[in-house]
């Protein structure tokens, strides 16, 4: 079968390696129909992605059909359409004990540390696998595991209808967030960009309010909206060397910042912009069994993931994919791989 491996940072081969066969453990083989093309799986192209070791088959947004079970499984049957967890956790350590897998300390996660979904097939365990809603295409449903981020995020800052809300960032990432902030129905959803057109449809899709942060102050113009307290909880979806300190002094008493950035570059933040407010300062890393939150939003009409794909490209087009990706073309919202080939 092909697979697209990234053999070293800048090196993409399309490569030939041997069907996964169903065992115990990895009781369901699923023949994937769709794969998306996550910053991450950029990130892991240009060796910009500490966690990722090569060679590597990558992809973490894995949607496919069904096409064998063994015996142990339950949860799926042949032919369902499913789209695959990414975490696979050691089940043992501190984290997977606390109910974290997540930030499990021997974490694996498909795509990075072991090979993911750029390949016509894959063996994971039934319990992996969770069933795509009739109403999104197989493309569509790559969108999932970008919701379930902005799911987990949600609860790591345990948010509820009384809060106010700072998304810094309206890229992919922050739009997903929003989507899900508003579920919660917070007093205010205020959403920071550098650009004006991001700023506007963030204001289509909910937002209360918008400040341009190189126009605008953001911690001063977030006290100024929720009458000088600042708002009670954070989100960093932008991942800027600034956008800590910027997270932290928005943020007023007993508040919640979360970080969701992976850069490792310093940044200079103080203890009293923590301490005298109590903030917490919580990480929020790809998402623990998010999948039928999302899911249940999706057939509960709640949330609309379709026609959020802008581009297909054939598998063994990946090539010309990612070199679309560098283009940065404006026109680039969500690339998923289709396996029709
Ligand atoms: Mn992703
Ligand atoms: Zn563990």
């Amino acid at each position: 079968m092909k697979a697209v491996q990234i053999v070293k940072p800048n090196d993409l081969r399309i490569i030939e390696m041997e069907k996964p066969t169903i065992d115990e453990h990895n009781n369901v083989l699923v023949k994937m129909t769709a794969a998306g093309i996550c910053g991450s799986d950029v990130g892991i192209y240009h060796g910009t992605n500490a966690a990722a070791t090569y060679p590597r088959v990558i992809g973490h947004e894995m949607v496919g059909v069904v096409v064998e079970v063994g015996p142990t499984a339950k949860k799926v049957k042949v032919g369902d359409r499913v789209i695959i967890d990414q975490v696979v956790p050691c089940g043992h350590c501190y984290a997977c004990r606390k109910g974290r897998p997540n930030v499990c300390g021997n974490l694996q996660v498909r795509g990075v540390h072991i090979d993911g979904g750029y390949r016509e097939y894959m063996a994971v365990p039934d319990t992996d696998c969770y069933l795509v809603p009739d109403c999104l295409s197989d493309t569509e449903a790559v969108m999932i595991e970008p919701t379930t981020i902005a799911v987990q995020c949600c609860s790591r800052a345990q948010l509820e209808s009384e809060d106010t809300v700072l998304i810094i960032g309206s890229g992919a990432l922050g739009s997903s967030i929003l989507r899900i902030v508003k579920q919660f129905h917070p007093q205010k959803i205020i959403v920071s960009d550098i650009d004006d057109a991001k700023l506007q449809e963030a204001l289509q899709n909910g937002a209360t309010d918008v400040i341009n942060s190189l126009k605008e102050d953001v911690p001063a113009r977030c006290h100024e909206l929720t009458d000088g307290y600042g708002v009670t909880v954070s989100i960093d979806a932008a991942c800027v060397k600034t956008s800590l300190i910027t997270a932290l002094q928005a943020t007023g008493s007993a508040g919640r910042v979360i970080t969701m950035g992976f850069s490792v570059a310093p940044t200079e933040v103080n203890q009293f912009v923590i301490t005298s407010k109590e903030l917490d300062v919580r990480g929020s890393r790809l998402q623990n069994r998010k999948f039928q939150d999302v899911i249940d939003l999706i057939n509960a009409g709640k949330i609309d993931l379709r026609g959020s794909i802008s581009h297909t490209f054939p598998l063994t087009e990946a090539q010309k994919a990612f070199d679309f990706v560098d283009s940065h073309d404006p026109s680039i919202r969500k690339i998923a791989f289709t396996f029709d080939f």
